[in-house]
C-alpha cells in the first residue's frame, strides 16, 4: 500500500487519472479538515469545476460529508468538508502473550467498547473465541451494519502475500492461518499485520493531521516482545520474505537468557515486559517459565512502574536494566536504518522521564556521528492504545492509501 504523499505530489492535470485525483482530493480532505473546495483547488492546482465534480462523487459515496461553514472574510460562506468517519466502525484485535484485546472503534480509532480475554494459544480455538465474542460485541452497540472489517495485529511476522502469520515466536504460532478462519468464523474481512508494523501505519494515516509521521522513521513497541516497524521513504520495509526489522532478535550476549525464538541473548530476552518483570522478581527471564511466573507472582508491568514511580528500589533497578538495554537496541537501529525519528509505544513510556535520559545516553555514546546520537526519541501514550490504533489503521487506511497503477 502506497501512501499519497500530499506534499509533493505530481502536480494533478486534466490527464492525471480520474482514480489518482480522487485519492488526492480525499487526502487533503483527510489531512486538512475541515477544508472548502476553494482551498482543494488551489493546494491541487487544479480547476474548481474538477474539485466540485470530484467533491460530488466522493459525497454520494459517503467517502466525505459536508459540514459547519467558517466565518469567511467576506462573500458567500463557503462548506466545509470532512471525512466520514465516526459511523465507520472498525473491530481491532491485539493478541498478545498473555491477554487478547478487542475494541470497538471509529475509523479515527476513537473506542466505543473494549474487552479483554486469556489468550487462548492455539490458533483454532483462538479463533472460535473471537467468532462468538464479536458478533456479540458488534449486537450490543448496534455495529453490525456499520462494521467495515477486522484488524488484527500479531506479535510476529506476516506473509501480506498469503495472510499467514510466519513466526509469532511468543504464541509459538509457525506458518499458520488466522486471516481466513477468522473471515470465515465472522463473515468479516480481516485484515492482518506484525503488530510495530502495524503501529507504523496508524502513525502514518491515522495522525491527527495525516503527514505527521516523517517519511523515515522506526516505531519501536516494547511488550511481551520487542518489535520495529521500518519506515523508508514513506513505506513500510518487510524484506523479501517479511521477515525485516526483527531487532529484537539481535543477540547482544551469546551466553545470554534465551529468548522465546529459541536464541540466546536477544535484545528481546532483555527488554520485554516478560524480561522486566522477571528481572524485577529477582529471576533470570525464561521462556519455559515465564507463563507460571507471571501467573504465580500475579505480578504485571504496570504494577512493576506504579511501584517505581513510587520509589521501590527494586523496582526502579529491574526498569532502568531494560532501559540500558533497549538504548542498546534503538543504537542498533540509529546505526542502521538513521531514521528522522523513533517512536517508542508500550508501557514503559508510563515512566518515560526518568527511563529516556538512560536510553539517550546509551545511544549517545554509541551513535557514529552528532547528528545520529540526537535522533528524537517519541513517546506514543498507552492511553492511546497504539497497538489498536495500529489494527484500526489496517481497515481504515485503504481508503486514502494511493490506487495501484499498474
Ligand atoms: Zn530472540
Amino acid at each position: 500500500m502506497r501512501k499519497i504523499n500530499t506534499r509533493s505530489f505530481v502536480r494533478a492535470t486534466r490527464s492525471t487519472p480520474r482514480e489518482i485525483n480522487r485519492q488526492i482530493l480525499l487526502n487533503l480532505v483527510r489531512e486538512h479538515q475541515p477544508i472548502s473546495r476553494a482551498d482543494i483547488a488551489r493546494r491541487m492546482h487544479v480547476g474548481r469545476g474538477m474539485v466540485t465534480s470530484l467533491v460530488s462523487e466522493l459525497l454520494v459515496d459517503g467517502s466525505i460529508y459536508e459540514g459547519a461553514t467558517i466565518d469567511a472574510p467576506r462573500g458567500r460562506k463557503p462548506m466545509m468538508l470532512y471525512v466520514r468517519t465516526h459511523d465507520r466502525l472498525v473491530v481491532a484485535i491485539d493478541v498478545r502473550f498473555t491477554l487478547t484485546y478487542v475494541m470497538l472503534c471509529d475509523f479515527n480509532g476513537n473506542s466505543i467498547a473494549l474487552e479483554t480475554f486469556e489468550t487462548v494459544v492455539d490458533p483454532a480455538a483462538f479463533v472460535a473465541t473471537l467468532g462468538r465474542m464479536i458478533p456479540k460485541l458488534l449486537k450490543a452497540h448496534r455495529a453490525a451494519g456499520k462494521c467495515n472489517g477486522i484488524g488484527l495485529v500479531v506479535p510476529g511476522m506476516v506473509d501480506q502475500r498469503t495472510g499467514r502469520v510466519l513466526n509469532a515466536p511468543q504464541l509459538g504460532w509457525r506458518d499458520i492461518d488466522v486471516r481466513d478462519a477468522l473471515a470465515d468464523a465472522t463473515g468479516f474481512p480481516v485484515h492482518i499485520e506484525n503488530a510495530p508494523i502495524a503501529c507504523a501505519l496508524a502513525k502514518m494515516w491515522l495522525g491527527q493531521r495525516g503527514g505527521d509521521a516523517p517519511r523515515d522513521f522506526v516505531y519501536v513497541t516494547v511488550s511481551d516482545g520487542f518489535g520495529a516497524g521500518v519506515v523508508v521513504n514513506g513505506e513500510v520495509v518487510r524484506g523479501h520474505d517479511s521477515s525485516a526489522g526483527e531487532f529484537g532478535h539481535v543477540a547482544v550476549d551469546p551466553r545470554g537468557p534465551v529468548c522465546l525464538c529459541g536464541s540466546r541473548g536477544c535484545i528481546e530476552a532483555y527488554t520485554s515486559n516478560l524480561a522486566t518483570v522477571s528481572r524485577y522478581l529477582g529471576r533470570e527471564f525464561s521462556p519455559a517459565a515465564a507463563r507460571e511466573l507471571l501467573h504465580e507472582s500475579g505480578i504485571t508491568i504496570d504494577q512493576v512502574i506504579a511501584r517505581g514511580r513510587s520509589g521501590d528500589a527494586a523496582a526502579l533497578a529491574a526498569l532502568e536494566e531494560t532501559a540500558r538495554y533497549l538504548g542498546r537496541g534503538l543504537s542498533m537501529i540509529v546505526n542502521t536504518i538513521n531514521p528522522e525519528q523513533i517512536f517508542v509505544g508500550g508501557e514503559i513510556t508510563d515512566l518515560w522521564d526518568r527511563l529516556a535520559p538512560i536510553m539517550r545516553e546509551v545511544i549517545e555514546a554509541r551513535a557514529l556521528t552528532s547528528r545520529a546520537a540526537a535522533t528524537p526519541l517519541i513517546p506514543d501514550s498507552t492511553g492511546t492504545y497504539p497497538r489498536l490504533r495500529g489494527a484500526t489503521a489496517l481497515v481504515a487506511a485503504p481508503l486514502f492509501a494511493a490506487p495501484r497503477v499498474a
